[in-house]
């Protein structure tokens, strides 16, 4: 039987370890994790850490019984140092002790490793980043034994929003610092500043357009590139991650020019007996068809259907990624979809924005919120490229619309003529999408 190794157990690991199992029983799996879990629910962290799940064991897959369910051997602790092209095998280290494993194909869902900048000053004592249970454990260990007050957040992309909420919750004071003129760059600058307003009126110092130049007193009195000073008990770096392709560089395999691993439409390294697939890897952009890194979890758990379906002798092909995105932050919900004004100015796609600003439901009805909602689409034929949706209410919806009328090549025209269901609880006898779709033809004619 074929002998299949996958590095890394987590979101892309063990996804397509499961899936290669349901189109083949016999197939020898092995999965080597360096770090001691696997399969665990990555996304969830923020929240154990904020108190919401307060079950930890709700985040955790146990070892054997995945390895059980699926019928496959797992190694964790398991860390794999070297990839041997020729002889088709690997090297990994346990406990110190090195161990050979041989394949016939070899899976890489290394994952990311967040990017921990050399700040004077940084004590590890206080200063975490969080990616792994081993992060989360370090962070939930130092606030029961130290009992701090204040957190500063480094960072104001998803894991830093997530964070920043959470800490709030568990009642922190939280400062957050982003480098950039607002928070998460996914989102255009109109629609983020009702994110930075929210976080404002929250009770988070958001300072934006400024970074950490260096810690002073024991890691807890931050300065910043301003000059301003910030006094926190703990912070949490979430600056940023990159792909770890170190194996992938070593057993020289093609590197992308985004920095991931390069891959095919099957997810094909430069060598077709291994394979790639989550963080780790490069995609293409689904509108641009440009190279592109989006660490999400969607693509992941595509890409491991994929490598699966071309192992059973059935290939899809992938056919780009549109990075569909959604985040809470406290009462709003932040959700993004393909192209920003940003992404295309960068590449140089002409296009025609329409943002509007509408409600959650019917006015007259309890409960309507206010929707900020965004779309860049082509200046001619009005396909949409992308689009953007903010809101205490209903957000999630018109975002998941959206994504679906981008991946169908949907245009502006065809967002007016949706019929997406109408009673005054849930949308108005036009939807906020169609009266956007309206604005967008509008603006076409003009
Ligand atoms: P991972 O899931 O990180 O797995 C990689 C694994 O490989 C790691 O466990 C690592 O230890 C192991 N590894 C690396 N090198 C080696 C080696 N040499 N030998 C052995 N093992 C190795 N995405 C969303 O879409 N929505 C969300 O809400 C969301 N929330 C998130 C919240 C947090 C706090 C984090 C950290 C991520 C979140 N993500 C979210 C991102 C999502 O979790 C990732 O995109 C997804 O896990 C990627 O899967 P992966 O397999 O590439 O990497």
């Amino acid at each position: 039987s074929k002998k299949i190794i996958i590095v890394g157990g987590v979101g892309g690991g063990a996804t397509v370890a499961a899936q290669i199992r349901r189109t083949n029983k016999t197939a020898e799996i092995l999965v080597l994790e360096r770090n001691g879990y696997v399969s665990f629910a990555n996304c969830g962290m923020p929240y154990y850490l904020g108190g919401t799940i307060t079950d930890r064991q709700k985040l955790i897959y146990p070892e054997e019984k995945f390895a059980q369910k699926y019928d496959l051997t797992v190694q964790t602790h398991a860390n794999v140092t070297k990839i041997n092209r020729e002889q088709k095998s690997v090297v990994y280290e346990k406990y110190k002790t090195e161990h050979k494993a041989d394949y016939d194909i070899l899976i890489l869902s290394p994952g990311a490793s967040p990017v921990l900048p050399d700040i004077a000053g940084l004590q590890q004592s206080n200063t975490f980043p969080l990616r792994t249970i081993e992060d989360m454990d370090n962070i939930e260990q130092f606030i029961q034994s130290n009992n701090p007050q204040s957190a500063a957040i480094i960072g104001g992309g998803f894991i830093g929003l997530e964070m920043a909420e959470s800490l709030c919750h568990r009642g922190f004071s939280c400062s957050l610092v982003d480098r950039s003129e607002h928070v998460l760059k996914r989102i255009d600058k109109e629609m983020a500043i009702h994110i930075d307003e929210h976080l404002q009126e929250k009770g988070i110092a958001l300072y934006v357009n400024d970074g950490l130049k260096s810690f002073s007193d024991n890691g807890t009195t931050l300065h910043l590139s301003s000059d301003k000073t910030i006094q926190a008990d703990m912070t949490i770096m979430a600056i940023g991650i990159k792909p770890n392709t170190e194996l992938a560089i070593d057993a020289g395999l093609e590197i992308g020019e985004t920095g991931g691993i390069k891959v095919n439409q099957y997810m094909q390294t430069t060598d077709p007996t291994i394979f790639a697939l989550g963080d780790a890897v490069e995609v293409t952009d689904f509108i641009t068809r440009e190279p592109a890194h989006i660490a999400l979890a969607w693509p992941a758990h595509r890409q491991a259907f994929i490598i699966s379906s071309f192992l059973s002798g059935n290939p899809i092909s992938d056919d780009g990624i549109i990075g569909s995105s959604i985040l809470r932050v406290f009462d709003l919900t932040v959700a993004a979809t393909g192209q920003n004004k940003q992404t295309l100015i960068d590449n140089e796609i002409a296009f025609e924005e329409t943002i509007m600003k509408g409600y959650s439901h019917a006015a007259y009805y309890p409960g309507s919120k206010e929707l900020w909602m965004q779309i860049v689409y082509d200046k001619n034929t009005g396909q949409l490229f992308g689009g953007s949706v903010i809101g205490f209410d209903g957000a999630d919806k018109r975002m998941a619309v959206l994504a679906t009328a981008i991946k169908g090549k949907l245009t502006v025209a065809d967002l007016a003529s949706l019929e997406l269901g109408y009673s005054p609880i849930y949308s108005g006898a036009k939807d906020p999408l169609n009266i956007l779709g309206y604005k967008a033809m509008e603006q076409l004619e003009d």
